[in-house]
């Protein structure tokens, strides 16, 4: 479902992605691991073309992104119309929330369902009502994100992205900005959405989660996958130092 090859990023001088493989398979749960810095974001906002790799390909149920192949092999980057439409397939959770602050929990859903996807209001909003009852907040339709909790307001953006029906969905540590006692029922909605099938790339520090939801860890660092397998290899049984450092650190 999502295949990566090779993938390289520069900022400038700074080699962010240093030759990054990776491979998930659909309705496979892929956990990234790795300290600050070591090019986690930039893979995930990578695969969701919010940037554009330097060298390397990625494919997506075997559609390369961002560019087209033509009969000679070569690559002609692609409209921003149709990169738009390749990126609609792909849901994307980020740290912080990212709500439009002046919509309510169900108007955050309907919005992209209406403005991209060119749904009539009286489907996106089924659309959004069933969503919002699935992450378990049917009595938080009508309110401002300011007036729910930040566990409240990750699972609105969790059933905002859902609502585009992507064929992966991305996570970037969804419960990181939370207070400890909000992580749980934002990982709950994760779970049940890997038990329903869904294929997740999903970088956290929560590695109860990664032992218990993952079918894959990759841990990286530097910019380059140092160990991946099972979470009863790479987390029980790391064969890398580094990657025993790194738990060290967080379990
Ligand atoms: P992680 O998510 O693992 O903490 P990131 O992918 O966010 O790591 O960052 C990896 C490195 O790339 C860091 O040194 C960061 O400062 C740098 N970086 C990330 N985004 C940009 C950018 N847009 N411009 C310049 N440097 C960036
Ligand atoms: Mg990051």
């Amino acid at each position: 479902m999502v295949d990566v090859r090779g993938a390289h990023k520069m900022f400038g001088d700074l080699h962010v992605l240093r030759g990054v493989d990776l491979t998930v398979a659909p309705g496979e749960v892929c956990v990234v691991l790795g300290p600050s810095g070591s090019g986690k974001s930039t893979l995930l906002r990578c695969l969701n073309e919010l940037e554009v790799l330097t060298g390397g390909s990625v494919r997506i149920d075997g559609e390369l992104l961002g560019y087209r192949e033509d009969s000679s092999g070569t690559l002609h980057r692609l409209h921003p119309a149709a990169i738009a439409q390749q990126r609609s397939r792909i849901g994307m959770v980020f740290q912080r929330f990212h709500l439009f602050p002046h919509m309510t929990a169900l108007e955050n859903v309907m919005e992209a369902q209406v403005q991209v996807l060119r749904r009539s209001k009286a489907a996106a909003k089924a659309k959004a009502v069933e969503l919002l009852e699935r992450v378990g907040l049917s009595d938080r339709m009508d309110h401002y994100p300011a007036q729910l909790s930040g566990g409240q307001q990750q699972r609105v953006a969790i059933a905002r992205a859902l609502a585009m029906d992507p064929e992966i969905m991305l996570f970037d540590e969804p419960t990181s900005a939370l207070d400890p006692e909000l992580v749980g029922e934002v990982l709950a909605v994760m779970k049940d959405l890997a038990a329903g099938g869904m294929t997740m790339v999903v970088v956290t520090h929560e590695i109860g989660f990664a032992r218990e939801v993952a079918d894959h860890v990759v841990f990286m660092d530097e910019g380059v996958v140092v160990e991946e397998g099972a979470p009863s290899s790479v987390i029980d049984a790391p064969a890398e130092e580094r990657t025993r450092d790194f738990l060290s650190h967080v379990l």
